[in-house]
């Protein structure tokens, strides 16, 4: 069984009646009912008002994939939870990065770059989302694209170090492309960043996109069977080069 634990700040679904219409359990209720349909996966969601904004180090111990979803208050996450976070996706565990976590600290720090920068606006316009490798698990069954009638813009170019896998590039009527569907490995762990899933778009309700994200997670998954030594001075290995000793 993959352990998913989906965070989400959640505030805006506390303070904007729009949002509360849309996902009225909250992002993370939303997404982590779709996910429960799945046979494969337990799940668990956490929010950042609780002690420890829910990821206590008994919780990551035991979280394979975590999910993010942030925005208005990123710098309300305390550092100290973002190291935990940090030093358990090095260890193995899979981090799902979800559209504006893209400036969420675990993010920026993981990849190293200004990754909250990024062309962004909010006028309504659709986004076509074209699969670039037709060949990844995150892509099967997507097709050559799918489109969402709703989302905010996001566009290029957008500071993040180059993706090991780029899966999917949004095009937008307004003339921007964005790399919308990007995967990154840093150390045992997997990173997925998917963009779609502001606010006030009901996004986490289209099938395409709940498919998007439950290939993600069976991608980022990995048992690790053992963990990485501590930085250690060795001696070479008995030689059998000559086949005797
Ligand atoms: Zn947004």
């Amino acid at each position: 069984m993959i352990r998913v634990t989906v965070w989400n700040e959640y505030l805006h679904e506390k303070n904007n009646s729009k949002v509360a219409a849309i996902y009225p359990e909250g992002i993370h209720g939303c997404i982590a009912k779709f996910l429960k349909t799945n046979e494969d996966m337990v799940v668990r969601t956490a929010t950042l008002e609780e002690p420890e904004h829910g990821l206590t180090q008994e919780v990551l111990d035991n979280t394979d994939v975590l999910l993010w979803w942030g925005h208005m208050a990123h710098n309300r996450v305390e550092d100290e939870i973002v190291e935990r976070v940090h030093k358990r996706v090095l260890a193995g565990m899979g981090l799902i990065c979800l559209h504006s976590g893209h400036a969420s600290k675990i993010f920026r720090k993981l990849m190293g770059t200004n990754t909250h920068l990024l062309r962004w606006r909010e006028d309504g316009d659709m986004v076509r989302f074209w699969t670039v490798d037709m060949a990844h698990p995150i892509a099967q069954g997507l097709g050559e694209y799918f489109e969402l009638p709703i989302e905010e813009t996001y566009g290029e170019y957008w500071d993040i170090p180059q993706p090991d896998d780029l899966v999917f590039i949004s095009w937008i009527p307004g003339g921007e492309v964005f790399r919308s569907g990007c995967c990154w490995h840093r150390g045992q762990g997997r990173i997925f960043y998917f963009q779609p899933g502001h606010e006030t778009c009901p996004s986490y309700h289209d099938a395409n996109v709940q498919k998007v994200i439950t290939q993600a997670i069976r991608w980022a998954y990995r048992p690790i069977a053992w963990t990485p030594l501590a930085d250690q001075h060795t001696k070479p290995l008995p030689d059998i080069s000559l086949g005797k000793n």
